[in-house]
């Protein structure tokens, strides 16, 4: 059974996704989230069935860490929970990168309904001072997890530092 608690994420993951959700609001996108934090023994489940690439042991996923959700929409207004229509998961993509939050399929290409905490530690710092000495960490885990390493947070910290800039703005 999926966790949807929102008080089992991390933190300061936590702040991000609950801007993030309030701006889908915002913005008329009627989205929910299916899963939050997700335990070892789930996600050796997962592996299992096939439905991740990550055994829970070796390899973690974000959600083990309570620093990812799944997220489905309203099936009412889309007429799926994962509408087939691309444009609305670039909208919801958007408004994720803005609070420092990756999407699934921008990391590997598949698995839409998956946002977890970026790589980049521009977010980290400016979300709260306290999280700065979790960087090295952050940077860590995600070599050790994804084998991505400085260049992909890098990357992501270039592109996202002028959004995150106005988001500071209006924040503080
Ligand atoms: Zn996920």
């Amino acid at each position: 059974m999926a966790c949807r608690d929102l008080n089992k994420l991390e933190d300061n993951f936590k702040r991000k996704v609950e801007f993030f959700l309030r701006k889908c609001e915002e913005e008329g996108l009627k989205i929910f989230v299916t899963e939050t934090f997700r335990s070892t023994a789930r996600q050796k489940q997962l592996y299992k069935k096939g439905g991740s690439f990550l055994d829970g042991v070796k390899s973690k996923s974000f959600h083990q860490l309570g620093r990812a959700v799944d997220i489905a929409f309203d099936v009412p207004t889309y007429g799926s929970l994962y509408p087939e229509d691309m444009s609305l998961w670039y909208q919801v993509a958007s408004i994720a990168r803005r609070y420092g939050i990756d999407w699934g399929y921008d990391l590997w290409g598949w698995d839409m309904p998956h946002l977890q905490d970026s790589f980049s530690p521009l977010p980290l710092i400016i979300i709260n001072e306290k999280h700065k000495e979790l960087i090295s960490g952050n940077i860590y885990s995600c070599k050790s997890v994804f084998n991505f390493g400085n260049i992909k947070a890098k990357e992501l910290a270039v592109k996202h530092a002028k959004e995150w800039r106005a988001f500071l703005q209006r924040v503080e």
